[in-house]
């Protein structure tokens, strides 16, 4: 049974009717990938790299942070690695780093607003990744969508913050000597949601996080316990912005992923399927599950149950969705 549950975990997430969602693992370190692909994840949909900064008391420096992008390359043995860049702020505070104290630290200096902000920190990251991917990939690797390393920059709410940090990675890359990558975008403020057609110009894909495009969209603070029932990533709301990121993604031709935890539902990713997601990735032990239920459906009705969990008034009715689908 152990064998047979290795094999089934192993397929890809195929529809019934033949269309295929990539499914990657959230990894933050190169000792969780092999875990990660045994539960089924073909790569690394979001590496936080904030964590390489919270797990010890000093700031990694650009030869740290190259050994692990090394690392996790070499773990994944040119499956993609998406490596998002440091999104600090928020609720994410490192004392080493000694930012300013703020009134609103979700409104405040986080994701890409720091890293525009602190060329100290963006600048050794960025030139530690455009090392990895020079030293550590293969000259033939695929592009796109497979590309064996991404990065993906936090929190970007409006072009100009995408332009400057393109402009940044093809500066450092050309200083390198070191291959193109796609560059890519969170999707989790409703301006860039709203915007994505403009800003899908600029990247070569989106990742949609959920769990802060929730919290903006609702006004909820993602960490106060007594609104976390209210905190619905099935709002319709935040559907309608998961489809309008998707529609502004196609316009451009342009993929779209979904980072957050809805991701790794079984009944948000058939949601995420319908309305156009291509990629999800999610914490590894939620790939199986997730896994058999898109291989269980169809993609042409996800779409229409997609389209009706947009049009129903509130996240209960979305949810009652899945027991009327079923
Ligand atoms: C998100 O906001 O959904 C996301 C994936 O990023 P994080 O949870 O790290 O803020
Ligand atoms: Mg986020």
């Amino acid at each position: 049974i152990a064998e047979e549950e290795a094999r089934e975990r192993a397929l890809p997430a195929r529809t019934g009717d033949g269309h295929s969602v990539a499914i990657g693992g959230n990894v933050n370190n190169p000792d969780q990938v092999p875990l990660a692909l045994d539960q089924g994840a073909e790569g690394v949909g979001l590496m936080r790299t904030e964590f390489l900064f919270l797990e010890r008391g000093d700031t990694p420096s650009e030869d740290d942070q190259y050994a692990t992008y090394r690392a996790m390359l070499r773990a994944l043995e040119g499956r993609p690695l998406i490596v998002r860049a440091l999104d600090i702020g928020g609720d994410k505070q490192v004392a080493h780093l000694h930012l300013p104290k703020e009134e609103n630290p979700f409104l405040g200096v986080r994701g890409a607003r720091l890293l525009l902000r602190r060329p100290d920190l963006m600048e050794p990251q960025l030139r530690a990744l455009y090392r990895a991917a020079r030293d550590g990939i293969a000259p033939d690797a695929p592009r796109g969508k497979d590309a064996p390393l991404s990065i993906m920059f936090p929190m970007i709410t409006s072009i100009p913050e995408i332009t400057t940090l393109r402009a940044h990675c093809d500066r450092i890359r050309a200083e390198l000597d070191a291959p193109d990558l796609p560059i890519g975008i969170m999707i989790e403020v409703p301006a860039a949601a709203i915007q994505a057609d403009a800003l899908a110009k600029y990247c070569d894909f989106f990742s949609i996080g959920t769990n802060d495009l929730t919290q903006y969209a609702l006004a909820i603070d993602r960490q106060n316990t007594e609104l976390a029932p209210e905190a619905d990533s099935l709002h319709p709301a935040v559907l309608r912005l998961i489809r309008m990121t998707c529609e502004g993604a196609a316009r451009h031709q342009r993929w779209v992923g979904v980072c957050g935890g809805i991701a790794g539902d079984p009944f948000g990713a058939s949601l995420l399927a319908g309305l156009g997601v291509h990629e999800l990735s999610m914490t590894p032990r939620d790939v199986p599950a997730v896994k058999a239920r898109l291989r269980a459906s169809e993609m042409s009705e996800l779409r229409a149950l997609a389209a009706r969990a947009c049009d129903q008034e509130d996240a209960a009715a979305v949810r009652a969705l899945e027991g009327a689908a079923a």
